[in-house]
C-alpha cells in the first residue's frame, strides 16, 4: 500500500509529518511523492492566514480529484479550526484535530484495514509516538522530528500556547502549552545523531515556555541536549523575548553547542501596538535583551550574533505614524533578518473586531518598505562579517554544481559541490 504526504505551514508541521511517515513506513507502507498515485493521502494543513486555510482545503480537493478511490486523511491547524468545512469536502475519510495527533497513525491504519492493535503499536513506537490517546506523552505532544536532510533535523520539544495574542489563532488550533519530557527529547536527539545528522533545530509553538507539563526548565533541556554525542550544533527556532532569560543567555555564551543565532518574535516596534496585541513585553525589554546578548557574545565592532525577528504590519490601529515608529525601532536594534508578514483578519480573534482595519494595499506597501529595510540590514551584517573565519555545515543538495551550508551565525555560504564536505563542519573565510 502506498501513502503520500502533503504538508503546509511551519517547521512543526513538517516535523510531525516526518514522524507520521516513519510510523507508516514501519507498518509496511511505501511513501511516494504526493503527485503520484497513492492509496492514502495525508494532508497536514495550516491556518496561519486565510490564504493558508484556502490552500489547505484546495489541496484536499485536489488529491481527491487526482485519485477518487484513495483515503484522504486531514490533520493540522486548519483541520482543528475549520473541522466542519473540511469534513464536508468530498472524499475526506478522517479529520484529526489538535488533541488527536497521537491517533493519526493507528487510526488511519485501522481505517485502511492494515494490521491489528499490535501492528499499530509497532508503527507508533517506530515513529516515537508514545501511548495511544490524547493524554499520552506529555499531555498529547509527541517528540516529532524531521529526517531526510542529512545535516539538519527539526526536533519538536513543545506544542501549544497559552498567550492568546489578539491576532493569533494558534492557541485555538494547537491547544494549551505542553512539552515533551527532557528524557524523551534526549532520546530522540540520540536517534537523530545515529542517522549522522549534525545539527538540531529545537522547535515548538512557544518553545521558551517549555516545562508546563513536566515542571522541567528550558535551560535544563538545553543542558541535557548539549551532552548528546554526535550532535555538533543546536539552534532554537524561535523564542519569545520575555522567556529568553539572562541565565539562558549566560549559559549559551559560556561555550556550548548552541549557536549565536536567535530568532525572536518582535511583531511591532511600537509600544502602543504591542499592548494592543497583548504581547508580554515592551520595546525597552526587547532592545535590552539584544543588547545583553551582544554584550555577552560579541566584541565591539564585530556583529557576530545573527538576530532574526518576526514583524507584523497592518494590525488594526497601525497608523502611518506608528508604522514609522516601528521602522525606527528596527533601525535602532539592527537585526540581521526580518521576517515580515501582513496582518490577516482571523475570525474569532479579538483583533478581527478591532477598529482601524488597514486596507490590504496599504499592508502590502508596508511589507515592501520593511523588506527593503531588511535587505539593507542583512547586507550590512554580511559585510561586517566579510573576511571572518567561520565553520560551515555543508548540505547534501547539488544545485547546478553548487552546494550550500550555514555558519554558526546563520550566514549562508555556497561553493562548488564537493561530496566529501557534506555533513562536515568545514572552516572557510567568508
Ligand atoms: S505567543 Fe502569541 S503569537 Fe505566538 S503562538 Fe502564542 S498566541 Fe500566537
Amino acid at each position: 500500500m502506498k501513502i503520500a504526504f502533503l504538508t503546509l505551514g511551519c517547521k512543526l508541521n513538517y516535523a510531525e509529518t516526518s514522524t507520521y511517515e516513519r510510523g507508516f513506513k514501519a507498518a509496511g507502507l511505501e511513501a511516494v511523492p504526493w503527485n503520484e498515485k497513492a492509496d492514502i493521502y495525508l494532508v497536514n494543513t495550516c491556518s496561519v492566514t486565510a490564504v493558508s486555510d484556502r490552500k489547505s482545503r484546495n489541496l484536499v480537493r485536489r488529491v481527491h480529484r487526482m485519485n477518487p478511490g484513495a483515503l484522504v486523511v486531514v490533520t493540522g491547524c486548519s483541520a482543528e479550526l475549520r473541522r466542519r468545512e473540511i469534513e464536508k469536502i468530498e472524499g475526506v475519510t478522517r479529520v484529526f484535530g489538535a488533541e488527536e495527533k497521537t491517533l493519526v497513525v493507528p487510526e488511519t491504519l485501522k481505517v485502511a484495514g492494515i494490521g491489528g492493535a499490535a501492528h499499530s503499536d509497532t508503527a507508533r513506537s517506530a515513529a516515537g509516538i508514545a501511548g495511544g490517546g490524547a493524554s499520552a506523552s506529555g499531555g498529547g505532544v509527541f517528540a516529532a522530528y524531521s529526517t531526510g536532510e542529512r545535516t539538519r533535523s527539526f526536533l519538536r520539544v513543545q506544542d501549544g500556547c497559552d498567550n492568546f495574542c489578539a491576532y493569533c489563532t494558534v492557541p485555538y488550533a494547537r491547544g494549551r502549552s505542553r512539552n515533551v519530557p527532557i528524557a524523551e527529547c534526549v532520546e530522540n536527539a540520540r536517534k537523530i545523531a545515529a542517522e549522522g545528522v549534525k545539527e538540531i533545530v529545537l522547535t515548538g509553538v512557544n518553545t521558551g515556555d517549555f516545562g508546563r507539563t513536566t515542571g522541567e526548565s528550558f535551560l535544563d533541556l538545553l543542558k541535557a541536549l548539549n551532552e548528546v554525542p554526535g550532535i555538533e550544533r543546536y539552534r532554537i527556532s524561535s523564542i519569545e523575548p520575555n522567556l529568553l532569560g539572562e541565565d539562558i543567555i549566560d549559559w549559551i555564551a559560556s561555550g556550548t553547542k548552541f549557536q549565536p543565532h536567535f530568532h525572536i518574535p518582535l511583531q511591532t516596534g511600537s509600544d502602543e501596538l504591542l499592548y494592543r496585541m497583548g504581547r508580554k513585553y515592551d520595546t525597552a525589554l526587547f532592545a535590552g535583551k539584544l543588547e545583553y546578548i551582544r554584550s555577552r557574545m560579541e566584541t565591539p565592532g564585530s556583529p557576530k550574533v545573527f538576530f532574526g525577528i518576526d514583524l507584523m504590519v497592518g494590525l488594526p490601529g497601525e497608523t502611518e505614524e506608528l508604522f514609522m515608529e516601528s521602522c525606527g525601532f528596527l533601525e535602532r536594534i539592527r537585526p540581521a533578518f526580518i521576517h515580515v508578514f501582513p496582518y490577516s483578519r482571523r475570525p474569532g480573534t479579538p483583533a478581527a473586531s478591532m477598529s482601524g482595519q488597514v486596507p490590504e494595499a496599504e499592508k502590502h506597501r508596508r511589507v515592501a518598505v520593511v523588506e527593503a529595510l531588511c535587505a539593507r540590514l542583512h547586507t550590512e551584517f554580511l559585510e561586517a562579517n566579510h573576511g571572518v573565519r567561520e565553520k560551515v555545515l555543508f548540505e547534501s543538495t547539488d544545485r547546478n554544481g553548487l552546494m550550500a551550508g550555514y555558519t554558526g551565525n546563520y550566514i549562508r555560504v555556497s561553493r562548488a559541490f564537493d561530496p566529501s564536505l557534506v555533513g562536515r563542519l568545514t572552516e572557510v573565510v567568508l
